[in-house]
């Protein structure tokens, strides 16, 4: 947790929860970031939203045109997709339905960033095939919910990005150009981070870290707890 009055607990634990005067976020702390322990809920926003007057002008007068080809391309990557009819039905979805049925309202399922069946994602990772175990949120074991440490990770770095480990990024130094950072309590001051990414990884063999895939080929930044 950290607190404007310092650190608690773990650095590298799973959760991480910012604790602020004016807001609190909980972010997922791994390689991955917070996909590690979001739901996979993968629904497009409602259009109506790009026409609120708080986005920049030029973004609604291009409209949706763009924006649906960014959705599908990360849908895709994503793999988002529906719980398959095929699988064992779920009581809370039957719940979910008869709750919109009593409202009158539509009911359908919604996209998940959810692997169903073994294989290779777009990414050309190799993914096993949801167990039902319900752990998504607390960090998938299996492998089988598209993380992003399944897609756009394992495919960033196969289009040459380094991904450093254990890391604290201080600020970013633009685009092309080396992103520079520090690691914490390194004594004799900042050292640069070199690459396209800057990311945190959980602690090596940790059960819900999954990072086998990367862990050879990554450049590892030294541990540096401050
Ligand atoms: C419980 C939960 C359930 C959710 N469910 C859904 C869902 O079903 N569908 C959906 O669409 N969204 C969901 N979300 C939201 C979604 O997961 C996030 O919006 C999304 O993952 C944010 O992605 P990001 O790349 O912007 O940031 P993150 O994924 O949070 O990545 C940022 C990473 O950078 C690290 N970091 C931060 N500062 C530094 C620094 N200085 N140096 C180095 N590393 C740093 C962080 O530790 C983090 O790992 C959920 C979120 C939570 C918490």
């Amino acid at each position: 947790m950290d607190k404007p009055e310092g650190q608690l607990g773990s650095r590298t634990g799973l959760y991480r929860l910012h604790v602020d005067e004016d807001i609190n976020v909980l972010v997922g702390c791994g390689l991955g970031g917070t996909s590690l322990i979001n739901a996979g809920v993968s629904l497009r926003p409602d259009p109506r939203l790009f026409e609120e007057p708080c986005w920049p002008a030029a973004l609604r007068a291009e409209g949706m045109t763009r924006l649906e080809r960014g959705f599908s391309l990360a849908e895709r990557m994503l793999g988002a997709t529906p719980y398959p009819d095929t699988h064992p039905a779920l009581p809370k979805l039957a719940a979910l339905r008869k709750s919109a049925e009593a409202l009158g309202r539509k009911f359908s399922k919604p996209p998940l960033a959810i692997t169903f069946q073994d294989g290779v994602n777009e990414a050309g990772v190799t993914q096993k095939a949801c167990n039902l175990c319900g752990d998504c949120c607390s960090g998938c074991n299996p492998g089988a919910k598209n993380t992003l440490l399944m897609n756009y990770l394992p495919d960033a770095k196969r289009h040459g990005a380094a991904l450093h480990l254990r890391g604290r990024a201080f600020h970013r130094a633009g685009r092309g150009r080396p992103l520079a950072g520090a690691l914490p309590g390194a004594g004799d001051g900042p050292r640069g981070l070199r690459g396209a990414h800057a990311v945190r990884q959980r602690g090596p063999g940790h059960p819900r870290g999954g990072h086998a895939r990367l862990d050879g080929a990554s450049s590892c930044a030294p541990r540096r707890e401050g």
